[in-house]
């Protein structure tokens, strides 16, 4: 079996991966919170956890992967209060369009998918280990983390006490007994979401989440957490205090894994530049599996540029790569090629691993079918290169000629040739195409 080395955000080192138990590796993953669509940079971490959980599954018999849903959070209260839309109509909606947007991107399901609000005996379970432990008082009808109360606080994110207390808000709330301290449970209003408890009617901190549902789905102690590098603090950073402090001598997770973040060509993505987009916005433009291969182009830790370019690149691949498929005898099976697992064995290096699809793709071009065969069994790793070829360039070709049809029609706007944009509006509108121009530019979608 291939070794598996991971960088491990905890000691900033890469480290041969180890199980506790090689029979049953644990996984868990920080979900979404469920009151928008999921933008590009949260996309790109789903699918390198998926990535991660399907070499996982390639190379021990059995894996546990949890990803939660934060179903329960000030974010989702506020947009409920800004739209009118009741609470329990977003989250639902959202977490069903994050499902939808999961299946899209050709994510598979996780094990488990716990909701925050169907696990809160586990939270006041947790809490009342930190306050009978002396890590967590009650103040206020809140109840709070007391980081001083755990030395090794700030080891996660390599910040020192001092860059915790530079960093902590202004303000600080007269009931905290530390500026860091942070909270574990907070009293509802009677039109908030809220839950009866030993210290009132309330509801959980987000953090405090993750630590009951990880502790009730992989226990105590488990092998690999997983998140954007942007949750380290102070998500993760107290994530790990609440577990190591309500579970004395446990490890919590073993191994952390961080995501670098996203830009859109070159820049930050954000709503200001007009930049910022969700995957649907990119679906219109291009098959989901030429934006996967653009977001597995980098490896997870580093920065990834969602370019124009690149998604022009990685359509190009997937169609080399599919042409190459052709030439695999139908039914035919070829073991995962060494030199693509030691790629992803090798911390996940996912653009080394797509290099060796390419070298598997010019043999298959030469009509070399095991190395068609071989291409398909690494494209499996990868969650690509599944669909029957034809099922790929039918696809292709019509979305090539929408593109290209709305491509036309900007070009003819910006020459103030607005009767043929019209024109253009209206054959794809035939087509069942309907185009909306919005401020991120144009998309469309099938009526039909
Ligand atoms: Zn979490």
């Amino acid at each position: 079996m291939q070794d598996l080395y991971l960088h491990n955000s905890q000691t900033r080192r890469r480290e041969l991966f180890v199980p506790a138990n090689p029979s049953h590796v644990r996984v868990y993953v920080c979900g979404p919170t469920v009151y928008d669509l999921p933008h590009l940079g949260n996309v790109r971490a789903f699918v390198d956890f998926d990535v991660l959980v399907r070499l996982l599954r390639t190379l021990y018999p059995r894996v546990t992967y949890v990803r939660n849903i934060t179903d329960v959070d000030d974010k989702i209260n506020a947009r409920a209060a800004a739209s009118g839309e009741p609470i329990g109509a977003i989250t639902a909606r959202t977490g069903a369009e994050f499902q939808a947007d999961m299946a899209a991107i050709g994510n598979q399901p996780p094990d488990v998918q716990p909701c925050a609000t169907a696990h809160i005996p586990e939270m006041i379970s947790v809490i009342e280990k930190l306050i009978a432990g002396g890590h967590a008082y009650e103040a206020e009808g809140h109840v709070l983390f007391a980081v001083a109360s755990f030395s090794e606080y700030g080891a996660l994110s390599g910040r020192s006490p001092d860059d915790l207390l530079a960093g902590a808000r202004v303000e600080v709330a007269p009931y905290k007994r530390d500026a860091g301290d942070f909270v574990l449970w907070k009293p509802s209003a009677p039109d908030l979401p809220g839950w009866d408890s030993p210290w009132g009617r309330g509801r959980p901190g987000w953090h405090i989440e993750c630590s009951a549902m990880s502790w009730r789905y992989l226990g105590t102690d488990f092998d690999i957490h997983g998140g954007g590098s942007d949750l380290i603090f102070p998500h993760h950073e107290n994530e790990r205090a609440q577990s190591l402090c309500a579970f004395p001598g446990s490890d919590f997770a073993r191994v952390w894994l961080h995501n670098g973040m996203l830009q859109v060509n070159g820049e930050k993505m954000s709503k200001s530049l007009g930049n910022f987009f969700t995957l649907r916005d990119v679906l219109a433009r291009a098959p989901w599996e030429a934006v996967r291969l653009l977001l597995l182009s980098a490896r997870y830790r580093t920065v990834l540029d969602f370019s124009d370019t690149g998604l022009t690149e990685a359509r190009d691949a997937m169609d080399r790569f599919y042409r190459a498929l052709q030439n695999a005898p139908a039914g035919a099976h070829a073991p995962v090629p060494e030199a693509f697992l030691a790629a992803l064995c090798d911390d996940l290096n996912t653009p080394a691993a797509i290099a060796e699809l390419h070298a598997l793709a010019g043999p298959a071009l030469a009509g070399d079918a095991h190395a068609a065969a071989a291409l398909k069994a690494a494209g499996n790793l990868l969650g690509l290169l599944q669909q029957r070829p034809e099922d790929w360039f039918r696809g292709d070709g019509d979305d090539s000629a929408i593109l290209a049809a709305i491509e036309e029609r900007l070009a003819a706007r910006r020459a103030r040739d607005f009767a043929r944009a019209d024109t253009i509006r209206a054959d794809l509108a035939a087509q069942g195409v309907v185009l909306e121009d919005g401020p991120t530019g144009t998309t469309w979608r099938r009526t039909n």
